[in-house]
């Protein structure tokens, strides 16, 4: 195989058997049996882990979760999804976990695919939400009813590795295993010292295993590792497989820190691994939860929380949803791709894909995703998008995002632009307060609107909140504060480097010029196309830029930086709208010093110092300690200008730290959101931690 720079991807190189099966030209080897794939499915990794009969004892609001080796054509998670369907309880989840490193274009995919008539439904979902660019790394997947399918493109050791947290209470969280791949004869690099490793560090005690081979190499692994084996009939003219269990109890894990484990809280609600003898125990996490504040982090968690069945109460000072800087008539869905690896441009790209599914599935009404234009007006902005388009790749094929001329943009804008740019075919923009007004409507929310949140305290493991009301309200079992720049308030996170960033918006009311721009486009500033409200029919632009200003009246200045935004941008536009009087709307955001949001637990600002002073001293030191964290504290915030973008896979972020699930996105990210970045930081540079 040719060796791999560690962000290249390469795509699957297939041939066609006449009947519609995909070949690897690589492997020379089949993806599925010729007899009957989705009957070997069934029987090798369906059957043979008893998922039958493990689902169809699942618990009300129980977790499962699937491990795979090789992606493929998706099939095995499609059959896995089907009898989970037909034998779990509805408001079950499940979490299927997979590492593929050649991924199948979107196109192959849907060719594959087609051989499943009676899996149509399901693969159309996949199809819808299969990454548009598969970018190395780990990418989350949302479906109806309770799926999460965490496609990792790597190599498949280094694939698992990347979610390892460094704790097994965390780690251990695959029920059953679904070992494919090539036949180890044409493919023995995947199965490797490392990947039965990382399958260990995985496993929950008592975890399944069932794979179709029964070759020595998979055997003497597996068993290195722990798990106990058996060899069962095969499928058709295979005459034998093997299957098999782990036995290691959690508290057995071997394990000593390799880094500095800050991010990681001390006290934990473990998560609650399932087991085949032991069938789903209740939720051991929180079950009840307060939400303060209604924007787009608020709503994006509250949602992401109750469709896991947590209860969610949502507080907000407003007197409706996205009363703040989620609360303007247009919102764009942008994302800053980089030409360089590293978290800032993984997370931009990431966030935006799972953004483009997760709106037009939870509040369709709500969002226009009928393209962007990124235009590059300046030289250096053009270098820019060069590199971005010769990293990831991009072509006129791209299902992310093309380059274009100037023509090319004007002909898709309907206007005349002289700025070549990126085009993002399913990006656009949205409306923000019907967004977050939508995510809220979830039978385990409950919304307090005109509801200022004074105080909050720990007590009998339970929070406590002293509203504005003054109304007694019931104990909760965590806090998650959304509140943006809000969440100082409150002692507990008054310590986050959060700061305010004015920004004003403009409204005008459509021209004969305006009315012609077919797409939201950006470049210095934005412009959304018509937006028809209220029988009025305005376009929003702007926005201004004001660090640390934190009044939020109109200003007849910020009007005129827009419209000469606008005009570097649009001039005819920005001219049609000069003689108008512009309405506007200013909020504040809420950014963090890297400009990324921070989206996990609370540390206990005191015990920081004293568990990692040592830090002052030595930045690099491993010190292997954990520190106690403040009783199920979150917060989700920071999320700046891009707060559409960011806010639902940080929101996703939040849920696997609250319940204990497969994290989202890799360990790098994780520690790259955690709230407490910056105090570890500051440390490492002998800073206070608390200014
Ligand atoms: N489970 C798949 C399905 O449902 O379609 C079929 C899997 S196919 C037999 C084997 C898969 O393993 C291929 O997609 C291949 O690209 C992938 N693969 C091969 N070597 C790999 C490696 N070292 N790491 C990760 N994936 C690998």
């Amino acid at each position: 195989m040719p060796e791999q720079k560690p962000d290249a991807v390469h795509h699957a190189q297939l041939e066609w058997r006449e009947n519609g099966q995909p070949v690897s030209s690589t492997f020379d080897d089949i993806y599925f049996s010729t007899a009957s794939g989705l009957e070997e499915t069934r029987h090798v990794f369906l059957a043979e882990n008893d998922l039958p009969e493990r689902w169809s004892k699942l618990q009300h609001g129980a977790r499962f979760t699937i491990g795979e080796t090789g992606f493929g054509t998706g099939l095995n998670f499609l059959a896995a999804w089907q009898l989970w369907r037909q034998t779990a309880p509805a408001s079950a989840q499940l979490h299927f976990v997979s590492v593929e490193k050649y991924p199948l274009r979107p196109d192959d995919l849907a060719r594959a695919l087609a051989m499943w008539p009676e899996l149509h439904d399901l693969s159309r979902e996949l199809l819808e939400s299969y990454p548009p660019l598969l970018a190395a790394g780990v990418h989350r997947l949302s479906f109806s009813g309770g799926i999460h399918l965490t496609l990792i493109i790597d190599e498949a050791s280094r694939g698992f590795e990347r979610l390892l947290l460094d704790d097994p209470g965390r780690d251990r969280v695959i029920d059953a295993w679904f070992l494919d791949g090539f036949a180890p004869s044409k493919n023995p690099e995947m199965w490797s010292e490392e990947l039965f490793q990382a399958i260990a560090s995985l496993s929950a005690p008592q975890a399944t295993f069932a794979t179709f081979t029964c070759a020595g190499i998979v055997k003497r692994g597996l068993k290195s590792v722990g798990f106990a084996l058996q060899k069962v009939p095969g499928f058709g003219r295979k005459r034998e497989m093997l299957r098999g269990e782990y036995s290691l109890p959690l508290a057995q894990t071997p394990h000593r820190h390799h880094a500095t484990p800050w991010h990681l809280p001390q006290s934990q609600p473990q998560s609650q691994p399932l087991s085949q003898s032991q069938v789903q125990p209740q939720r051991q996490g929180p079950q009840t939860v307060a939400v303060v504040g209604a924007g787009i982090a608020g709503a994006t968690t509250a949602r992401t929380l109750a469709e896991r069945g947590l209860k969610v109460t949502v507080f907000e000072k407003g007197e409706s949803p996205g009363s703040g800087a989620s609360g303007n008539d247009q919102g764009i869905l942008y994302a800053k791709l980089s030409p360089k690896p590293g978290p800032n441009g993984d997370f931009n790209l990431l966030a935006l894909q799972f953004a483009q599914n997760f709106y037009p599935r939870l509040c369709p009404q709500a969002v226009h995703f009928d393209g962007l234009l990124q235009l590059a007006q300046s030289e250096k902005e053009r270098q820019l998008q060069q590199q971005v388009v010769e990293r990831l790749s991009l072509n006129g094929d791209s299902k992310l995002a093309q380059p274009v001329t100037a023509s090319q943009a004007s002909a898709l804008a309907g206007v005349d632009l002289t700025a070549p740019g990126l085009y993002f075919p399913d990006a656009g923009w949205l409306r923000p307060r019907q967004v977050c007004s939508t995510l809220l409507q979830h039978p385990n929310i409950q919304t307090h609107f005109a509801t200022t949140i004074h105080n909050a305290t720990y007590a009998d493991q339970q929070w406590q909140l002293e509203t504005s009301e003054k109304t007694a309200q019931p104990g909760f079992d965590a806090l998650i504060l959304c509140s943006a720049n809000f969440n100082r308030h409150f002692p507990q996170t008054a310590p986050l480097p959060l700061q305010p960033i004015r920004g004003q918006v403009s409204f005008a009311a459509i021209t004969e010029a305006s009315k012609k721009l077919k797409l939201a486009l950006c470049g210095e500033g934005y412009i959304a196309p018509a937006n028809s409200r209220d029988s009025q029919t305005t376009q929003s632009f702007g926005a201004t830029f004001k660090l640390k200003q934190t009044d939020t009246g109109i200003r007849a200045e910020e009007h005129q930086e827009n419209l000469q935004t606008l005009a570097s941008l649009l001039p005819d536009i920005a001219g049609s709208f000069s003689g108008q009087t512009l309405q506007g709307r200013a909020a504040l955001r809420a950014a963090t010093p890297d400009y990324l949001p921070m989206a996990g637990p609370v540390a206990d600002w005191e015990h920081l110092e004293d568990t990692y002073h040592s830090l002052r001293k030595n930045r690099k030191q491993l010190i292997d300690r954990r520190t106690p964290y403040q009783p199920h504290l979150y917060v989700l915030a920071g999320l700046g200008s891009r707060g559409f973008t960011y806010a639902p896979l940080a929101a996703e972020v939040l849920a696997g730290w609250i319940v204990g699930e497969v994290m989202p996105v890799s360990e790098e990210l994780v520690k790259a959101l955690h709230p407490m970045r910056f105090a570890i930081r500051a440390l490492g540079k002998n800073r206070s931690i608390t200014d």
